[in-house]
């Protein structure tokens, strides 16, 4: 497996794939370092936590260099992830013992209560384009509920998937209560057949958690999914404009558009399409796409160079489809795998901005006539993972936010995972939850104890 700067286009180290053999062994190792793990009191799982965050805001800087150099991601936003690991880390730790604490049910017992006890090995298969938060996002309340933790990370963030590894070491963790497997894609099959693998969580494209849904259900094996998304963002004629056209701008960009929570179609009503569409396109012109490790860097390259011809590909056939390109478009000369900033406008269903997910800077914007045909659109489409809605009347927007087929609606902002609360897809944007008391609820085994 390869790990190639996407500014460079150098190769930085190839790593090679562990055998099946050393899968096996990694595997009954999580397995015995469950029977103790599971038996560590809260306190001291929480004291491991607080110190796996202190290790991540010691090495902030150094680990925001290694996902500029594996994939690209601009420094300062690099810094900002491991903090928000960090954080994660630390709720986990301070609220895991009242989210698993037994609750008590009157029913005809003499006692009754639910407790919430670990699975044992969890596999987790991850996606690299916020390396380190996708991970620990699954891991904080996966570990503090008890179970132990497999990863097998994308094949181009090995470096990444090992310093995490590394991380809950130094924090003091047990050897094998998490542990990375290097692995390509082809062998999670085997992996997810392994006896003492208990459940998968995957984050990534709907086909690869199609894939491994499949697998895992053939085997009962539990599954949690976040998948891909188009989140809509809906602007009615009562929005401040500015503010849409800077939280739409902002919400397309985050990590060169490769987020899977990124703002994706823009469905405008008629009485503000044209100005939006003006400035919109104001914004992204002033967009430039450059060295992730240079301070002035709006936008770092796409991860892969194949990522960003594919993007390029959809941005083409949505054009041949009727899209209007007023904005970038072009594949910039030289090594890097940058794609500019770019509005296609006059999207239809049909074409491919509005009908696929584009993992890159490309804004879809769309016409809507008003409000019912807005968030018509809007639910026009296979995924459902997040949307926003810009208006100035609070009472409207409650009522849109219930309308819309996502996990979660945002108002007048850009979407964005928070500890607190709960975060997830339906439709093919994946199920099950992940973060706030939810999530911490997906890999236990929620167990009546009855008392006669
Ligand atoms: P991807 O190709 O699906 O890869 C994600 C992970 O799954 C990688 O570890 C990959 O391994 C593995 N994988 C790929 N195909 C597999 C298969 N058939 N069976 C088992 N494992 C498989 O996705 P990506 O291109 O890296 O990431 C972008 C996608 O992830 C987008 O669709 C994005 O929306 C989605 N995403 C969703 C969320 C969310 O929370 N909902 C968050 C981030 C990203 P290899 O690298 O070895 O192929």
């Amino acid at each position: 497996m390869q790990s190639v700067n996407p500014y460079t286009g150098e190769t930085i180290r190839t790593y090679p794939s562990e055998s099946d053999e050393q899968v096996d062994q990694r595997i009954r190792a999580a397995d015995r370092a469950f029977r103790d793990w599971r038996q560590t009191p809260f306190a001291e799982r929480a004291r491991l936590m607080h110190s796996a965050a202190a290790v991540l805001r010691d090495r902030k800087r150094e680990l925001a260099d290694l996902m500029a150099d594996e994939m690209g991601k601009v420094l300062r936003d690099g810094v900002s992830e491991i903090e928000k690991c960090a954080s994660c880390c630390d709720f986990y730790a301070n609220n895991a013992p009242a989210f698993l604490a037994n609750q008590h049910v009157d029913s005809d017992a003499a006692n009754s209560y639910v407790a919430f006890d670990p699975l044992g090995v969890i596999l987790a298969v991850m996606p690299w384009n916020f390396p380190f938060w996708q991970v620990f996002r699954f891991a904080a309340p996966s570990l503090m509920a008890g179970n132990v933790a497999v990863l097998k990370h994308a094949s181009n963030v090995s470096g990444c998937a090992l310093a995490i590894q590394e991380i809950f070491q130094q924090a003091g963790f047990a050897q094998s209560v998490f542990g990375t497997l290097l692995v390509e894609s082809a062998r999670v099959e085997k992996i997810i057949h392994h006896p003492l693998v208990r459940a998968v969580t995957l984050t990534g494209s709907t086909p690869a958690g199609r894939s491994v849904a499949g697998i895992a259900g053939s085997e009962l094996k539990k599954t949690v999914l976040e998948l891909g998304g188009s989140d809509a963002y809906v602007v009615l004629e009562d929005a401040d404009l500015g503010l849409a056209v800077r939280t739409c701008a902002q919400s397309r960009l985050i990590n060169a558009g490769q987020s899977c929570i990124a703002a994706k179609r823009f469905i405008v009503v008629s009485a503000l399409y044209g100005q939006f569409v003006q400035r919109y396109v104001e914004e992204f012109n002033a967009i430039c796409c450059g060295d992730p490790k240079d301070g002035e860097t709006d936008i770092g390259p796409l991860a892969r160079h194949d990522l960003r011809d594919g993007v390029h590909g959809q941005v083409q056939k949505s054009v041949q489809q009727g899209a209007r390109l007023l904005a970038g478009g072009q594949i910039p000369a030289g090594r890097s795998a940058c794609y500019p900033a770019t509005v296609l406008a006059d999207v239809k269903p049909g074409m491919a901005a509005f009908d696929e997910e584009i993992f890159g800077p490309v804004a879809a914007i769309i016409e809507a006539p008003g409000e019912q045909q807005a968030v018509a659109l809007a639910n026009q489409s296979q995924y459902g993972l997040g949307a926003a809605v810009f208006t100035g009347d609070a009472a409207r927007a409650d009522r849109i936010a219930r309308d819309i087929e996502a996990g979660s609606v945002f108002v007048n902002a850009f979407v964005k995972s928070d500890a607190r609360l709960p975060f997830g897809g339906v439709k093919h944007s994946g199920y099950g939850r992940e973060l706030s008391s939810f999530g911490i609820r997906e890999f236990v085994n929620i167990k009546t104890v009855w008392h006669g």
